[in-house]
Order: structure tokens, then sequence, then C-alpha cells
């Protein structure tokens, strides 16, 4: 169980030089200087790296396989994106402080990337992925809802056995075996300006009608089937003495259950359709962007082994289902065994506070070894 090569110095020096390369979404040369580095080293490992553009307005997604196969026994995704800026790296560069690492995406996840990396080097150099087909998949559009590179992923995960992803473990150490769905609308309301001293009359209100549409959709929230509706952000009006002939709303939608999304989107589709302030007309665009991650019958049994090896490495293994999308659901949904939360146990992601324990790396990594050992080992087995 003991991966002696593991050196903890060398690691931070690599999530240093990752975490210091300002990588948003949007930020393709950010994005191709983290797909350079991993490429490197892949391939000095003498394992096989394809890049692909899927549009000019991001970065390279990276596909790295370790043989010819075509059909995988397990898949490990990351994301190479980060929700922020460019400059922010300057801002707050990588450093460590009281057991911690700091900086923009150490925790989500530029420590997870490195896990793949070094999990596999260490497992090609014990010489235990000689029969095993793995396939890394790198995209650089997560936070965008992983518009461009979704059908890539879904295709590499249908060829697939197991499919792991390296986002961070909970605070509390948890890995994720469940997540709600996410579904994104924008609402653009168009009214009828008019002097609201002079002529009130003759005016339609955007943001009356925007105001109708906050409650009905505020009211299908439900905690108990884990549905909730937010309205997160809203904007109209031009001046406060004219009725507004403009408003618009953002719609953050969230859920366990599809069916609870398809009579949300219907709900929406139908406000749209009948306007309570008569006159008015609503734009509706978006729509469920990822489904939710359930775990089948196999995943189970997936985590069943998971929490027998973490009792091996010396890890309690739980479990938290959790509201935050990832791309572990587009794998999820095809009925691929899908774990999440697979790296190093940090927090505070998409804020300044972000950060990474020390002290999990290397038990973290130790741990994913044994996964995909046991994955690759069983390969006759479970199938
Ligand atoms: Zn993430």
């Amino acid at each position: 169980m003991q991966h002696s090569d593991f050196d903890l110095a060398t690691y931070l020096e690599d999530l240093q030089y990752l975490v210091n390369i300002d990588s948003g979404s949007y930020d393709t040369e950010g994005v191709a200087q983290v797909a350079e580095f991993f490429s490197q080293r892949f391939s000095a490992l003498g394992w096989k790296v394809k890049l692909h553009q899927f549009d000019s307005s991001v970065g390279p997604c990276v596909e790295i396989v370790n043989g010819d196969q075509n059909q995988y026994d397990v898949l490990l995704m990351g994301h190479m994106d980060t929700v922020f800026k460019k400059g922010t790296t300057q801002e707050r560069p990588f450093m460590i402080k009281d057991g911690k690492a700091l900086g923009p995406g150490v925790n989500d996840m530029k420590a997870g990337l490195l896990q793949i990396y070094y999990t596999l080097r260490a497992l090609h150099a014990e010489n235990a992925l000689v029969d095993a087909s793995i396939c890394i998949a790198l995209n650089c559009d997560e936070e965008i809802s992983s518009k461009y590179s979704r059908n890539w992923l879904e295709t590499l995960a249908k060829k697939s056995r197991y499919v792991l992803v390296l986002e961070a473990a909970r605070q509390d150490g948890n890995l994720v075996n469940k997540r709600k769905g996410v579904g994104r609308y924008t609402i653009d309301f168009t009214g009828i300006e008019a002097h609201s001293g002079v002529d009130h009359q003759s005016g339609k209100s955007a943001i009356e009608e925007l105001a109708h549409w906050i409650l009905a959709l505020h009211e299908k929230t439900n905690y108990a089937t884990g549905t909730t509706v937010n309205v997160g952000k809203v904007s109209g009006g031009s001046a406060v003495n004219v009725v507004a002939g403009q408003a618009k709303a953002e719609v953050d939608v969230r859920f366990y259950d599809l069916k609870e999304a398809e009579m949300i989107d219907q709900l929406i589709h139908s406000l749209a359709a009948n306007p309570k302030v008569s006159g008015i007309k609503a734009v509706v665009s978006g729509g469920v962007t990822r489904p939710p991650m359930i775990p089948s019958e196999k995943t189970l049994m997936l985590c069943n082994a998971v929490e027998i090896i973490g009792s091996q490495v010396g890890i309690k293994v739980g479990w938290t289902a959790t509201g935050g999308g990832s791309d572990g659901s587009f794998a999820a949904i095809m009925g691929v065994p899908t774990l999440d939360g697979l790296g190093p146990i940090g927090g505070g992601s998409h804020g300044p506070q972000e950060y990474l324990l020390i002290d999990s790396i290397e038990p973290r990594f130790c741990l994913l070894c044994e996964i995909v050992k046991y994955i690759v080992n069983q390969k006759s087995v479970i199938n």
C-alpha cells in the first residue's frame, strides 16, 4: 500500500506552477499552458496525448490514453479552467500557510488534476497498468457548464467501465456519489415605457411582470425533493419616473429528479405564453445544463469497495450528496458508475478563501492509487 516515490515537496512545486497560471474558462492562453504541462508529463511516460480545440473562444481539451485500446477500464476526469479573471494570480499567488495551500483554483481543481498525474505515474512505474486501459479527459470549460466539451466527455464515458472525477473531497473528507442536476435560464422582458407621472396608463411594466415570475418560480422550491429555484439576478428599468420597458432575470434550478426539472421548464414556458401584464413579451433562453448524478446499483457496489479500500489505507470513507454540479453527471446519466470528490480535501472554491489541506494530499493520492488498481484488477469479475 505504500507508494514510496510520492514526494510532497515536488508535488507542491508543481501545484505552485499550475495555480500561478490564470486559466479562466475564456483564457485560451492560460488553459493552453495548463494543457501543455500535462501533455508533456504524460508524453514523457510514453502515453498518447491528443489535443482537441472545440471552439476558438476557449482553450484546448486534452485526451490522454496509455495504449491503443478503444475501451477503457477507467476514465479520469478533471477540468483545467477556473472561475477567476486574468490577473487574480498576481493579486494572490500560490502560498502555503498553516498547513493549507492557497491560491485561485488550488482546490477547484488544480490539485485534482495533479493527483491524476501523480497517481498514474506511480502506478505506471509499479507496472500496475500493463494490462489496463486508462483514459484521461482534461476539459477547458467546466465552469461554463462544459458547453463545448460535453459531447466529447460523453463519448469517452460511454467507452469506459468506470468514471472517476477528481473534484476535491468535501471539507469533512467525504467523497461524492450524488449530485443535483442544474438548469439555467435567462428571461428578457419587454414592455412599453411611459412617463410615470403624466402617462402612467400607457405603460406596460416589464418589472411588474418580472415580479410575478419571481413569486411563481420561487414557490417551486421543495426541500423535501431537493428541488430549488433561485432567481439570482434581476435588472430592469431606465429611471424611477419611467414605467419599465425592459427587465431581465437569471434563474438557477437544482434538482435530483429530472421530472421536476421538466415541470419547472414547462412552467417557465407557460409563464412566457401567458403574461400577467398583458402586452408584455418574455423571451426565454436556457434549459437543463447538467443532468443529476444519481448512484446506480453498480455505483453503490463501487462505493462499497471504495469504503473497504479506504479502511485499508487509513481513510474512513463517507459520502456526500451535493447541490453543486460536475462533469460526473454526464457519465452517470448514461449508466456508467461514476464517483466524484476523489481529489485532496479543501474548501472555499470560487472565492478568495479557497484552500487545500496539505495533509490530505498524500493519503488521497494513496486512496486513488488503490481504487484504480482495484478497478483494473476487477476487470473480469465485475463486468
Ligand atoms: Zn470544479
